[in-house]
């Protein structure tokens, strides 16, 4: 069957600035961002967060810069980071000059927070003459009172007018290097503000869910408004906003980038059935153990874990490489291929082994050193395992019967007169293939 061809909207043109060495905008990839929650004063626990992020997927990440001792601690953090250093700037124009001496690559502000023109107008003015883009980082929760009323509370009309006059004050002093964003907790108000923002300005748009919560929650609702805008064509840098160990933050964002096919496979993509009768093996614990073991290797392929060797190669053909339980042994598969029967407690061992050997000598070396029995052992199984449970591994015939029982005794059976027929004859199609209807409702 041919392969879909599923892909988001084409990306909304947009201006390209540079945060240290990362172009945002225009035709750079879509970035993602992350931010510190250690003490930016603590300038070895900062350093070592900043690493963890740029590890987990973070192309940029920010820090605080809320007193004095931050903008020192940054003027050491810069030079040893390894991603751009952006400084989030809250009530003082001085932290925001102060960071720009430290040398950060971007200055994060908020208009609800810092709203004096001359203010606005002198750190635009900095930030021009040292080539450092700053974010007009607009939020629903602290929005300026002024638009809050004139808008009758936080509108998307009111968030994006915010942004606007940021921008007119930053055009008096002749500053374009600008990113937006206009976040909110709330997910509708949120994409709805980013798809007017998007209409009305070509500078780049940082997206977020602004405190979106502890996952997964939190993540659910970054997602939803972040991959909505992604699908549509908006956003050009990204972040996860969540109540959690902020390295979750950045694998959240790089991970939802590679899903939506915007950002090249760095790691893994574990893909596993959900389980259901059928499963040989307790998927859920495999499929943990083997997400542990592969991410701890960084392996950049997209793994199966599949609970039964009935449906689990076929349905998970995709994946570069994959395992299926059956009759005590584990069957790896590389794109749907059986190349290897190994005994059950052997599966992860064996998963991984065969993972870092694609990772270095590639899908097709791997497919030509497939084990010549392999498949043949792997139709044995299913052949068994599929006279062994039938086709109803649910057992949903019996369930039927049990149900229909029970309303009979009740009283409560209302079918019409006529509308009989066995619970097996109505059950077809529910399960009466090993490869189709039930694993479509399993998987
Ligand atoms: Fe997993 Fe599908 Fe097999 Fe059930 S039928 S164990 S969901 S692969």
């Amino acid at each position: 069957m041919a392969k879909a061809a599923v892909s988001v909207a084409k990306r909304r043109p947009t201006r390209q600035i540079h945060v240290g060495g990362v172009a945002v905008g225009g035709d750079a990839p879509v970035s993602v961002q992350s931010m510190t929650t250690t003490k930016t004063a603590d300038v070895e626990a900062t350093i070592q967060q900043i690493y963890a992020l740029a590890g987990a997927g973070a192309d940029i990440v920010r820090c605080t810069c809320n007193e004095r001792e931050a903008a020192e601690g940054l003027a050491q953090i810069v030079p040893r980071s390894p991603v751009p250093i952006v400084a989030d700037i809250h009530f003082h124009v001085e932290m925001a000059l102060a960071a720009l001496d430290a040398g950060v690559n971007g200055l994060r502000l908020n208009p609800g927070n810092l709203r004096k023109p001359e203010e606005i107008k002198l750190v635009a003015a900095e930030a021009r003459d040292r080539g450092v883009p700053i974010r007009i980082g607009v939020n629903a929760g602290s929005l300026h009172p002024a638009l809050y009323e004139r808008f009758g509370g936080a509108t998307p009309e009111a968030l994006v007018e915010s942004a606007r006059m940021e921008l007119a004050y930053f055009d008096e002093v002749d500053f374009h290097d600008v990113k937006i964003s206009v976040k909110a907790s709330n997910v509708a108000l949120m994409i709805e503000a980013y798809r007017l923002a998007s209409e009305t300005f070509d500078y780049p748009l940082h997206l977020g869910v602004t405190e979106a919560g502890p996952p997964p929650g939190g993540l659910v609702k970054a997602t939803a408004g972040i991959a909505t805008l992604l699908a549509e064509g908006i956003g050009d840098t990204i972040r996860y906003s969540l109540t959690a160990d902020p390295v979750e933050e950045a694998r959240a964002g790089r991970q939802l980038l590679e899903a939506l096919g915007l950002r090249e496979r760095k790691g893994l993509d574990l893909i596993a059935c959900p389980s259901c009768g059928r499963a040989e093996i307790d998927v859920i614990k495999v499929a943990n153990d083997a997400q542990v073991a592969l991410e701890a290797r960084k392996i950049p392929l997209q793994i199966a874990v599949m609970g039964c060797v009935v449906n689990g190669p076929g349905e998970a053909r995709e994946a570069d490489l994959g395992i299926a339980a059956g009759r005590k042994r584990g069957h790896l598969f590389i794109k749907g291929k059986i190349v290897r029967v190994v005994p059950e407690g052997e599966m992860v061992e064996a998963l991984v082994a065969e993972a870092e050997k694609i990772v270095s000598e590639g899908i097709e070396a791997r497919l030509a050193a497939a084990d010549a029995s392999a498949e043949r052992a792997a139709e044995e199984d299913r052949r068994e395992l599929f006279e062994s449970k039938g086709s109803d591994a649910n057992h949903s015939d019996e369930r039927v019967i049990e149900i229909r029982k029970h309303l009979r005794e009740l009283g409560g059976d209302a079918r019409p007169a006529g509308a009989g027929g066995t619970a097996a004859g109505d059950s077809q199609g529910a399960g009466d293939d090993a490869s189709s209807g039930e694993h479509g409702a399993g998987s």
